[in-house]
């Protein structure tokens, strides 16, 4: 057992709207807002970040947003700053596979995210993870090393840093991990810290992602370096969201 504590979060990826979103921090913040000893975050769209925020400032539930530019406010139609996000949240998801592979963000552009989100007062979200093509090869190990590293060229404010394992072929398949894999993977990419900042490796949280549900967390947050979960679909249930962070959670 470590003494990090554990993170639970949820990305909603391109689901809800403001109405449907508000009503559903307000049914998570009712669920769990006294769960302790765990550190709980949604991230909504971004038009739901101005009203989800009112509904739970002040509580323990964070919000975090799915994406940032690496931008400062100007010419980039359709990109939010981090300056657009202040006072709206505290996290930020970056690199995000959905995005790698959809909007073909590189390693480089994520680590430029990754800067402009911690230098902006957030907490980055980092992802990375392997498809079922590299993972056939027997190469996920050395991939994720080097998508990590890469994903963290320049970075240095490691307090501000959570970093998610989330292999593609286990995202929204409802084929997770086993948790053998999961601890496999989550300590490479704690080795990739101890290389970059030896000081940083024992208190960087790193998270499991990959069809995360209520069935499968209990047994994933028994291994030494998962420290929490990020999730997509079982996030857009309140009730199967607080299973998980009741899971994590030392109440
Ligand atoms: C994700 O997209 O980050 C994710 C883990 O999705 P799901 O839980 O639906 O697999």
């Amino acid at each position: 057992m470590t003494d990090r504590t554990p993170v639970i979060a949820g990305n909603w990826k391109m689901n809800t709207d403001v109405e449907s979103g508000t009503k559903l921090a307000e049914e998570i913040l009712a669920l769990s807002a006294s769960a302790s000893g765990v550190e709980k975050i949604v991230c909504p769209p971004f038009i739901s970040l101005t009203s989800i925020s009112q509904v739970l400032a002040g509580s323990s539930v964070r919000v975090g947003a799915q994406n940032v530019s690496a931008n400062g406010n100007g010419a980039f139609t359709g990109e939010v700053s981090t300056s657009m996000l202040n006072g709206l949240v505290s996290h930020a998801i970056v690199g995000h596979s959905e995005r790698r592979a959809m909007n073909g963000e590189t390693s480089a552009d994520v680590a430029s995210k990754a800067i402009a989100a911690v230098d902006a007062g957030l907490v980055a979200i980092l992802c990375v993870g392997e498809d079922l093509g590299v993972r056939k090869t027997g190469e996920a190990a050395a991939f994720v090393s080097a998508q990590l590293e890469e994903s963290l060229a320049g970075f240095s404010q490691w307090d501000s840093l959570i970093i998610a394992y989330e292999p593609v072929w286990a995202i929204g398949t409802g084929e997770a991990a086993t948790s053998d894999q999961a601890q496999e993977m989550t300590a490479v990419c704690r080795d990739v810290v101890r290389k970059l900042a030896p000081d940083a490796a024992d208190s960087v949280r790193v998270l499991y992602g990959g069809s995360v549900n209520s069935g499968n967390i209990s047994e994933l947050l028994t291994q030494p370096d998962i420290d929490g979960a990020l999730v997509g679909g079982a996030s857009l249930k309140a009730d199967e969201f607080s299973k998980l962070i009741a899971a994590a959670s030392s109440n």
